[in-house]
């Protein structure tokens, strides 16, 4: 199969690829956390996954909903010859590479965003209010999250001519990986350690899921590791630790967070200062004053 039958095969087969993607990993990994959990506690799946199942259907809808779709608007850039990538200097291979490593990076900068713009934080927060974490966490995000990110997107994938087939190929793996990257599993040492050269692994990502603030901003990358190396907010601790780390926001930690209802209007709620301040201990979960 050449290039272009490829592009047209994932053109015409994009969403069912998507969603078959998206649902086996879900199932794949949700297996795998039965047999292999990185937490053996109690995960409270009763209490967590209403609130999580009904936020990934109402993004499903909202994202279904949108008039506009990044590779439409990167098949124009391509039409046009708009964007770094789209100059005719740079071969093909070159672009779909960079292509993809770049919307990596647009990514994590849109996501560094989210943590450090105080409007901002109060769409994501919704995604970090879990107080467990598996793979139903994936998409536990709200709506607005994507109608701010989406022109965001679209923007910089215009300025950057990214090529729709690494647009494509993209979206179809950052499917996987969202659902990887939050799946409470169990990786052995060496094999987390080599995967974590070029991906973002569970283990590090469940890093930026912890209570206390320093790790919940840091380790911001969805796919690719290098990004939170490379700006200084990548961060490592030992896996026993990170096993028991205490997850989710200091603030809110009661039935609130598995109330759908009140998870949609929590952009608009005032949480007030997490109990415990800055200590690591407390917030953290770990060492002395580790505590769920
Ligand atoms: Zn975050």
């Amino acid at each position: 199969m050449d290039a272009t039958s490829f592009e047209s095969m994932l053109r015409t087969q994009f969403e069912p690829l998507q969603y078959a993607i998206f649902f086996g990993a879900l199932v794949l990994l949700g297996l795998f956390e039965a047999l292999a959990a990185m937490d053996r506690g109690d995960v409270a799946r009763r209490r967590r996954w209403p609130a999580n199942a009904g936020l990934t259907m109402l993004n499903i809808i909202v994202l279904g909903a949108m008039p506009v779709s990044v590779i439409a608007v990167a098949d124009l850039a391509a039409a046009r010859g708009w964007g770094l990538l789209n100059q005719p200097v740079v071969p093909p291979l070159a672009a779909l590479a960079a292509g993809m490593v770049l919307r990596s990076l647009v990514s994590y900068g849109i996501h560094v965003a989210m943590h450090k713009l105080p409007l901002l934080w109060r769409i994501h927060r919704i995604h970090h209010t879990d107080t467990r974490m598996d793979v139903s966490t994936t998409v536990r995000f709200h709506p607005f999250e994507f109608v701010v990110s989406m022109p965001i997107l679209l923007a910089v994938a215009v300025a950057l001519g990214i090529p729709p087939l690494a647009l494509l190929v993209y979206e179809l793996f950052d499917a996987a990986m969202a659902v990887f990257t939050h799946a409470n599993v169990r990786i052995p040492g060496w094999a987390d350690r080599a995967l974590r050269l070029v991906l973002v692994t569970p283990a590090m990502h469940r890093i930026h899921h912890s209570a206390w603030r320093p790790e919940t901003d840091s380790n911001y990358g969805a796919t690719f590791s290098w990004w939170d190396r490379l700006f200084g907010t990548y961060r490592a601790i030992p896996a026993p630790e990170v096993a028991g780390l205490r997850l989710g926001l200091a603030e809110v930690r009661d039935r609130r967070t598995t109330s759908l209802w009140w998870l949609i209007g929590l952009p608009f709620r005032s949480l007030g200062a997490a109990p415990g301040g800055d200590d690591r201990a407390v917030a953290a979960g770990t060492g002395a004053g580790r505590a769920r």
